[in-house]
């Protein structure tokens, strides 16, 4: 029997008696929030030039966390917060396209990436035949982590802006952030 791709969930609308899905909630929020949306006027540059770095996190809520508004800097978010070759691209566009100057990495505490190994990446392969062509990237020292990713982002040549680049890690627990010093 050929594999056949999952089916795409149907829309709550197409069915009369289906119970709405995540995604129906969010496009009714997203119908209030709109409704009393007023045109910022802001063009795509980032009011504090700053780019910042974090883990994917649910738990982190980066604009309260960090007393953000609404244009104020890129958000590059990806599991871990690890500076991969897709975050150096982001980067880049934001430096050069978008005028940003600064680099904030934000790891924190209860990353899922703690509990996983590169096994995982074996796994996957051993289920599904192909080996993903990415790193899961996992890591044991966070504060290690967090120098090694300011190091990615420090040594790169892409990056026109490379001297105020600080990395921290976001206690889940408390809200607080602890800046790692970039020398073990
Ligand atoms: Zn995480």
């Amino acid at each position: 029997m050929p594999i056949s791709a999952p089916q795409p969930q149907k829309r709550s609308s197409d069915a009369e008696h289906a119970e709405p899905t995540v995604t129906d909630h969010l496009v009714e929020a997203n119908a209030k929030y709109a409704s009393s949306f007023r045109d910022p006027g802001m063009d795509a540059r980032p009011v504090l030039k700053v780019a910042i770095v974090a883990c994917m996190d649910a738990r982190l809520d980066l604009h309260a966390a960090l007393g953000l508004e609404l244009g104020d800097c890129h958000t590059i978010r990806n599991a871990g917060g690890v500076v991969t070759d897709d975050i150096i691209r982001s980067l880049t566009i934001s430096q050069r396209a978008l005028g940003t100057r600064s680099v904030v990495l934000i790891h924190h505490t209860g990353c899922g990436l703690l509990n996983l190994t590169e096994d995982f990446r074996h796994e996957i392969e051993a289920e599904v035949g192909q080996r993903p062509a990415w790193a899961v990237e996992a890591f044991k020292d966070l504060d290690q982590d967090v120098r090694q990713s300011m190091q990615r982002v420090r040594t790169s040549p892409f990056l026109p802006h490379r001297d105020d680049v600080r990395g921290f890690v976001f206690d889940v627990t408390t809200g607080r952030l602890r800046e790692i010093d970039p020398r073990p």
